[in-house]
């Protein structure tokens, strides 16, 4: 167990996540840039992506790289800087660090060596969406990426699709109508979608509709920009096992009573949802 108290004095340095904006440069907050003036050092992902924004703001303090490929040996070089005293913010090149960007293993590293990990409010791409698309904001999953392999991207989306929570997606243009062709055959075409496209830039929009429409859209139309996908989750989940803890005998009563049906089509629905034979249903009812 480990307790850590933000800002109580400690010898050693803070480890300051800072969110930067994912398209209006306004998004910035007061602190995010405050902070980002007072530490000694920003670790960026890409350090020109980073400057832009710091040069927007007049902000002269000292950057280093921190991304995918460097993440092991820059991690062992920042907790030594953070040991000795260094202030040092995380940015990445839009968002939150660390949410399908680096700085999850800086985070680990710091936490490790009981380094004050300061997170700020701010802009990210995936709850800005999410409570715009209309479609239920909790429960939900974030998934960030899908693989781009096609046969590991439909075993994926198998896994989510009884998932009764709303389910959200990053995806790239360049493989967005593949996406939405794949969910539409896993999750059927009916599952509600909304694609939430260039949030907070100027051609900002939402295409909310069924998997089918949203995916017939995407291939009519030039794909261009960055794309949230929001997912409903499955509601039909609990009228699909809602009859597991229960005998044939009672399945076969529920389709009866409650969904109206003869005798003879709620053992042959019982057998198909079970999977069995409909004469072992069949002879279940007579007996
Ligand atoms: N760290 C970022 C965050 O907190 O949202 C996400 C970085 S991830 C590498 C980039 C992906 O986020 C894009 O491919 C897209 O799916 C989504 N994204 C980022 N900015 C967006 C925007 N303005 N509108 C829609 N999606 C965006």
């Amino acid at each position: 167990m480990q307790t850590q108290q933000s800002y109580k004095e400690n010898d050693k340095g803070t480890l300051y996540l800072v969110p930067t904006p994912i398209g209006n440069l306004d998004d910035m907050t007061f602190r995010a840039i405050q902070t980002l003036k007072d530490v000694d050092l920003i670790a960026c992902e890409d350090t020109r992506v980073t400057q832009k924004l710091l040069n927007h703001f007049e902000i002269d303090t000292q950057k280093t790289s921190y991304h995918e490929h460097n993440v092991n040996e820059k991690t062992r070089e920042l907790i030594r800087d953070l040991l000795e005293g260094k202030n040092i913010a995380q940015v990445s090149d839009a968002g939150m660090p660390s949410i399908s960007d680096p700085g999850v293993e800086l985070v680990k590293a710091a936490i490790e060596h009981q380094i004050p990990v300061v997170p700020l409010p701010g802009p990210n791409a995936a709850v800005t969406a999410l409570i715009a698309s209309g479609i239920s904001p909790q429960p939900f999953t974030f998934y960030g990426f899908l693989s781009r392999k096609k046969s590991e991207l439909t075993e994926e989306l198998d896994t989510l699709k009884d998932k009764e929570e709303t389910l959200v997606f990053y995806e790239s243009p360049y493989r967005l109508a593949k996406m939405l062709k794949s969910l539409a055959d896993v999750f059927g075409e009916d599952r509600q979608v909304v694609l939430a496209r260039e949030v907070t830039k100027r051609y900002e929009e939402f295409v909310r509709g069924t998997a089918t429409e949203v995916s017939v859209w995407a291939d009519e139309t030039e794909l261009k920009g960055e794309f949230v996908v929001i997912v409903s989750g499955n509601d039909n989940i609990v009228e699909e096992t809602l009859w597991e803890n229960w005998t044939i005998l009672e399945h076969i009563e529920y389709k009866m009573n409650f969904e109206k049906m003869s005798s003879k089509q709620a053992i042959k629905e019982v057998a198909k949802d079970r999977g069995l034979p409909k004469r072992e249903v069949y002879a279940e009812y007579h007996q």
